[in-house]
């Protein structure tokens, strides 16, 4: 709203227009220099394999430790990443670290994956694959235990390219999951066009499957199909021990959620793998 006043011009916005905004604009402005300034900091959740009674690995999730925001979570900064490309060197950054993670654990004896979200704009950034595999190189990371999550509306954005950059990734020996499935729009028998290795079911459909009959029947034909294309299926959102029970009814294993642990910071990663390795051998 603009109003003259003396040949003046005022802009006048509403107060919380300007606050969010402000904080838009801050946010975009800082974080080109948020990998550089060291304040990016990945938090680790466990993915529990129940049949086994093992962790079978982490996802890796960012966060922002912003000098006068405080905790940023990634709902908030990564789609302004993407939107100014940032997204695509703090994307090499994140995967740089799980490399590193990876090597520790190898170190330590742990048979842990570590799993990294990518968004579209890595996928088609000039020279992705080269990058990944000097990453790889550089940090002398097994590469069979990095795996990338690309959610499904990313893969069927472009089905061809798709295709190629995932067949180029499994050369490289990283295994593909295809995140938040379900709730996109591609028919399950897409997914045999695609070299994906494991499926992780949007924790949307398990939020209410103990009440919601759609939900359950939609899991229970998500975990027949994926047996029949030999995926591996983790579940999303396990929340209470309701959740675990289904889960567990239609043959699903893979497990990840606040039942186990909410994402921590590395610093309390060694309670974490203490703790849930107690609760798997007393449940
Ligand atoms: P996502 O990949 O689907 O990650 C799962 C999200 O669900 C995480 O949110 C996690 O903290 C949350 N979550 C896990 N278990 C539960 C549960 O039991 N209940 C509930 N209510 N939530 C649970 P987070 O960490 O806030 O990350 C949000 C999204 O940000 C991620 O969704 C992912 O799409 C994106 N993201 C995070 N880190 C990165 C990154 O390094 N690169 C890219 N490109 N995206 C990232
Ligand atoms: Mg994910
Ligand atoms: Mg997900
Ligand atoms: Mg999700």
């Amino acid at each position: 709203e603009a109003t003259q006043d003396k040949g003046r011009r005022y802009v006048i916005f509403s107060h919380d227009i300007t606050e969010h905004q402000q904080r838009y604009l801050a946010l975009q402005n800082d974080l080109y220099h948020a990998v550089t300034n060291e304040e990016l900091v990945i938090y680790y959740q466990p993915i529990v394999d129940v049949s086994k009674t093992h962790i079978y690995g982490f996802e890796a999730l960012l966060r922002w430790e912003h000098p006068s925001y405080g905790l940023v979570m990634p709902y908030e900064f990564i789609p302004i990443a993407e939107a100014t490309g940032a997204i695509v060197e703090i994307g090499y950054w994140v995967i740089e670290q799980a490399c590193k993670k990876i090597k520790q654990w190898e170190q330590e004896n742990e048979d842990f994956s570590l799993s990294v979200n990518i968004s579209y704009r890595q996928l088609e950034a000039a020279h992705f694959l080269e990058r990944v595999e000097a990453l790889l190189k550089a940090g002398n990371c097994p590469s069979d235990h990095l795996v990338f999550e690309i959610t499904e509306s990313i893969l069927m954005k472009d089905i061809v390219t798709s295709n190629q950059v995932l067949t180029a990734l499994k050369a490289l020996g990283i295994r593909i999951s295809v995140d938040d499935f379900g709730i996109g729009y591609s028919s399950l028998s897409y997914l045999k066009k695609f070299p994906v290795d494991i499926l992780k079911i949007d924790r949307a459909f398990i939020k209410n499957i103990d009440e919601d009959n759609n939900d359950a029947a939609i899991v229970s034909a998500i975990m027949d199909m994926s047996r029949a294309l030999a995926l591996d299926v983790v579940a999303e959102g396990i929340e209470t021990k309701k959740h675990l029970e289904w889960l567990t009814k239609f043959n699903c294993h893979y497990m990840q959620g606040y039942l186990y642990s909410r994402p921590v910071s590395e610093k309390d990663l060694p309670q974490v793998i203490s703790d849930i390795r107690k609760f798997l051998i007393t449940s």
